[in-house]
C-alpha cells in the first residue's frame, strides 16, 4: 500500500482501543525511562475485552500520547499503530482516502 501519513492525527483520535502487546510495553516504558509497572499505572488501562491492556484516552478522547498532531512516542509506537492503515482503517484519514482514489484510477 502506497500510504504517506499526512500527520492529521485522525487515527489517534479514533474512539477504539490502542491495544498493547508485551513488547510494546517493554519498548515504550524503556523509551520513557519508566519501569513497566509505572508505565502501566500512568498510561494503560484494561481493555473492554478484559484480557488486554490499552493506552488510556486523554480527557478529549484522543490517545494519551497525542500532542497536537504529533505522537509523543512515535519511534516506539504500539504495533497496532504501526499496522495502520494496512490492517485497520479509520474513516476520515485523508491519506487512506487518497490511496483508495489512486487504486481506482
Ligand atoms: S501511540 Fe501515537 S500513533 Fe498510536 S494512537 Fe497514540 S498518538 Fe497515535
Amino acid at each position: 500500500m502506497d500510504f504517506v501519513c499526512q500527520q492529521c492525527g485522525t487515527c489517534c483520535r479514533w474512539s477504539g482501543h490502542v491495544l498493547l502487546t508485551a513488547s510494546d510495553i517493554a519498548a515504550i516504558s524503556t523509551h520513557l525511562g519508566l519501569s513497566e509497572n509505572d508505565f502501566i499505572d500512568r498510561y494503560a488501562a484494561l481493555a473492554s475485552n478484559r484480557s488486554q491492556l490499552t493506552l488510556q484516552d486523554a480527557p478529549d478522547g484522543a490517545c494519551i500520547f497525542l500532542d497536537a498532531q504529533q505522537c509523543r512516542i512515535y519511534p516506539v509506537r504500539p504495533s497496532q499503530c504501526r499496522t495502520f492503515p494496512s490492517q485497520w482503517q479509520v474513516e476520515g484519514c485523508p491519506a487512506s482516502f487518497q490511496d483508495k482514489q489512486r487504486s481506482r484510477t
